[in-house]
Formats: C-alpha cells, structure tokens, sequence
C-alpha cells in the first residue's frame, strides 16, 4: 500500500490559532466527530489541547472516551447522542457534558446520573428538525428540567442548537427561535452559562452568532466551504495530504490510490494531481490505483500529490464534483495509514 494521508499538525495548530483568535472571546470547542474528520482522533485532540483547546464536540462516547483517555481531566468533552441507558452510564463515568435534545433522554441522564450531577446543555430545535426539543414543548421541558436541577440530578449548564449556515435569512430565523429559548429558559429558573449555536462559518462571518462558545470543525481541520471563501480569506490552511507514489510507467503513469481509498471515480478527467514534473491530469480512477498523463522523467517511487495544502484542496475536489470538502477528507479509507508531523 502505498497512499498515506500525511497531518502536519503544525498547520492544525495555526488554524486553531485562527479560529480562536477571530472568535474570541467566545470559546472554541474543537469537533472531532468521525475521527476528526478522519484526520485522526488521538493525534489531533493530543495537539489540540497542547495548543490550548479545552472543549472537545466528540459526538458519540467511544470518541468522547478517546478524547478523555487523551486529555485527562483537565478537558470538557461534549456528547450529542447517547441512545442505550448503559451509554448514559458510561458517559457519566467519563465525565461529559450532555447534549440532550429529548425529553425522554432528559429524563434517562437524570435517573442514571444518582448524586453526580450530570452536566446538561439543553438543546432547542431551531429549525433543522435533526434532533432537539420543539419550541412548543420547551417551556415544559425547561421546568421538567429545573425541577430535576433541583432535586440535585442534573445542572442545566448550557442551551444549545445546531443551524444550517446555507443562508444568512434563515440563520437569522434560527438565532431568534434560540434567544427566545434561552429567555424562556431563564424564566424556569434555569442559569445556563454557555450557549453556543455556530458552527465554522456563521462564527467566521457573524459575531452575533458567537455567543459563549462555538462548535468548529472544517475550518480547524483547513476545510473551507464549497463556494465559499479562499482558504487565504479564512487565514487557514488544510492540514491533510493525500499522497501516493508512481507504482508503474506505461503510456500513462499509474498512482498507488484509488476508490477504495476514498477518491471519487468521478473525478477522473476533472481534476490534476501534484507531480515531480508539475500538474497533471487525472485519467482514470480504478479500485487500487489511478492513472495520470505521462510526464518525461517519471520514475516508479516518484511522490505525487492527490489533494493538500500544496496541491488541489479537498473542497476544490469537492466543487468539481459538487459536493463539500468534508465528504472528500471523510471517505478516506482507514487502510490508508495516517502519518504526523
Ligand atoms: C459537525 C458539527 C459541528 C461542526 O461543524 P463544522 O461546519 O465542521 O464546523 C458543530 N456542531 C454540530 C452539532 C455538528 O454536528
């Protein structure tokens, strides 16, 4: 095998330097769902927090266990699923904070949390009908809440909610549905101290919607937005190369990548790769392999670039085939092994 996906994380800890530094005061918290958007869960979070980081969004708690065997305790780690009551459990032993967008989890982190006091950041359906509590039920819900805050079960130390970032108008909408929340919130006798609504590009481009803390991941990871802003714009870089070496010379040059390792077929004939001897087309994307236009002095073990910060960027592959970067950094198979500098 011979693609890796190189991580300098290097790059990682400048564009983490970026996001704070533009979001401030407002808190970052680094999103390393799907293993950091297959950067790499462990590598990542360990830099992360050397760079300062202390909040982690980890999804799911077999990621949010990573991230606290990485990290210690001197790290809030945030979780927005948790289905089976064992995983309640777990996530109290682990020491996270919740998410809870239903009533019924509400009531299961409370009845599993016995004198801990789980850490609860209530979440306010604002419009993407993903997961959350309706506004029709959250008046309910935010004094079901504070009664169980006061039987000693829970703290509601956040409310929180999830937007599109596809237009400003309905992101606008979304923030109003959340203030008017967190207001109603506060009238159940509720003290939440961290709200947080954005995500990489409304707490990029909009102040208003930074609040205490924002969830980042695509532009900590160098991933700008499909027909969007410049990676030079944003003051970031992507941190992930996909590389391959020369494997064979025929008429065409065949490269050690392929679909099974994440590189979309379809990009064949739209998009150019880094050699030795500078751009060159994309042929064919086979299973293992791919085949590029010739150049004079390719050599077997010659390096070539598929996409990173010196070639093509995931999102310029992405907007050939239209479709965002994320999906390009996702599908990287885990056979290809992750190098770190
Ligand atoms: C993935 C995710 C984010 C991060 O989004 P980016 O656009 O990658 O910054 C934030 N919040 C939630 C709930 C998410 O699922």
């Amino acid at each position: 095998m011979t693609a890796h996906l190189d991580v300098n994380l290097t790059l990682l800890a400048a564009n983490i330097a970026s996001v704070s530094g533009r979001i401030a005061p407002a808190e970052l918290m680094l999103v390393v769902k799907d293993d950091a958007y297959a950067h790499g869960i462990i590598s990542v979070v360990a830099r992360a927090f050397d760079e300062g980081v202390r909040w982690f969004g980890a999804f799911d708690i077999a990621s949010a266990a990573k991230v606290r065997r990485t990290v210690g305790s001197q790290a809030r780690i945030f979780v927005w699923i948790a289905v089976t009551r064992k995983e309640i459990e777990e996530a109290l032993d682990l020491d996270l904070d919740f998410g809870v967008g239903d009533p019924g989890m509400l009531e299961d982190v409370a009845a599993a949390s016995g004198a801990r006091r789980a850490r609860v950041h209530l979440k306010i359906d604002t419009g993407l009908h993903r997961n959350g509590i309706r506004p029709e039920d959250w008046v309910a819900v935010a004094a079901r809440a504070r009664s169980l805050e006061a039987a000693g079960a829970i703290d509601v130390v956040g409310v929180w909610s999830h937007i599109a970032e596809a237009s400003d108008e309905e992101d606008d909408k979304a923030r109003e549905l959340f203030d008017a929340a967190v207001l109603q919130a506060r009238d159940a006798g509720l003290t939440p101290s961290i709200l947080h609504l954005a995500a990489s590009a409304a707490s990029w481009e909009r102040p208003e919607f930074r609040y205490d803390m924002a969830r980042v991941g695509a532009y900590c990871y160098g991933i700008r937005p499909a027909g969007g802003p410049s990676e030079a714009d944003l003051s970031i870089s992507p941190v992930a190369s996909l590389r391959s070496v020369v494997t064979a010379i025929g008429e065409t040059v065949t490269v050690g990548v392929g679909s099974l390792h994440g590189l979309p077929s379809i990009l064949a004939a739209k998009m150019k790769v880094k050699t030795p001897d500078g751009w060159r087309l994309v042929v064919r994307v086979d299973d293992l392999e791919m085949q590029v236009e010739s150049w004079p002095s390719a050599h077997v073990g010659d390096d070539v670039t598929i996409y990173g910060p010196d070639a093509m960027s995931a999102t310029d592959l992405a907007e050939k085939i239209e479709t965002i970067g994320e999906e390009i950094a996702l599908r990287v198979s885990p056979i290809v092994s992750r190098r770190y500098m």
